[in-house]
């Protein structure tokens, strides 16, 4: 038992690896195609090939001329020598073809698997995404941290810290540690998303509430705490209602992907309690609000600057979870 937060952790750094894949193709503005390809070098990205038989239509027809097997540097000096050289080869360096995928669409998934969580993209080695195993790390530490508080038995001279402790410590890791960890996982990959470009994605913010949703179903029918359903269901509604009322009052400050947001996190919250509902939100707010003064005290922001706010709605979500405030 006393291994599992290590077991949970290491799977967290390969969920955080699925999770670094999902940030790269969704960090892209509002309207736009999700990301299949190194903006610079146009190498495929993990998964890109997917999104390229989805769409055969609209990917340009392979030149014929070329050999399969010819790096992007080396089909473009084939060009070149046939329309003279362009002033982007040369800045294009790859002389080996390393990216995921050969460019004859053989898959090759240790490359990319060794070239993820360097955060570099295989073709050019230019930097993708968020930092070297940030994405990682965040998740590995979430899922041990909620194991450690769950199940303090696992935690040596164990504090039964929280309010849930007392009951997992019988039923061991039950079906709300397993909602909390998915929640942690996919709001990981948001918190990483809205750091970049300010928005949450749906596809993400569905999949973190109807992950959240199903699971906590399941924990109460196994083991009858049909109230703390009730009132999961109550409380996702009431914190998105009141992120909404927010987002109508003041468009600017607060995103509609937020509202959307707070109906996962207060589905989790509202398990608990409607008062770790009413800390989780709370704490969201002190600490977007105190991000933001120490911006404008450092002059790094004004008055009417947009701050990411997925990530503190998050971080005050899950600080209340683990203390079970
Ligand atoms: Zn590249």
């Amino acid at each position: 038992m006393s291994h599992l937060p290590v077991i949970v952790a290491l799977g967290g750094l390969v969920a955080g690896l699925w999770m670094r894949v999902l940030v790269v193709r969704h960090s892209v503005a509002e309207g736009e195609p999700l990301r299949c390809d190194c903006a610079r070098c146009g190498a495929p990205l993990p998964s890109g090939r997917r999104l390229a038989r989805v769409r055969p239509a609209t990917a340009k027809p392979r030149e014929p001329e070329v050999r399969i097997g010819l790096s992007p540097a080396a089909k473009s000096r084939e060009l070149a020598k046939r329309i003279g050289p362009s002033p982007a080869a040369k800045r294009r360096e790859p002389e080996v073809w390393i990216g995921p995928l050969s460019p004859a669409g053989r898959r090759e998934p240790w490359t990319w698997i060794r070239a993820l969580p360097a955060a570099r993209c295989p073709g050019c080695h230019g930097r993708v995404g968020p930092p070297p195993l940030a994405v990682e790390i965040v998740t590995a530490l979430a899922l041990a941290a909620l194991v450690l508080c769950a199940v303090p038995s696992t935690w040596p001279g164990a504090v039964t810290a929280g309010r849930w402790a007392g009951r997992a410590v019988e039923a061991g890791p039950t079906g709300e540690l397993a909602a909390y960890g998915w929640l942690a996982v996919v709001a990981a990959a948001l918190v990483f998303v809205d750091a970049a470009v300010h928005r949450l994605p749906d596809e993400l913010t569905l999949a973190a509430y109807l992950g959240t949703a199903v699971l906590l179903t399941a924990a109460a029918l196994l083991e009858g705490r049909f109230d703390d359903l009730v009132r999961a269901g109550l409380g996702g509604l009431a914190l998105a209602f009141f992120y909404l009322v927010l987002f109508l009052i003041n468009p600017a400050g607060m995103g509609l992907g937020d509202v959307k947001l707070a109906a996962s996190l207060g589905t989790a919250l509202g398990w608990l309690g409607w008062d770790v509902l009413v800390a989780g939100a709370f704490l969201g707010f002190l600490a977007g609000g105190l991000y933001g003064v120490v911006l404008m005290v450092l002059r790094r922001a004004g008055r009417k600057s947009e701050i990411p706010f997925g990530p503190f709605m998050v971080a005050g979500a899950f600080a209340a979870i683990l203390t079970g405030l």
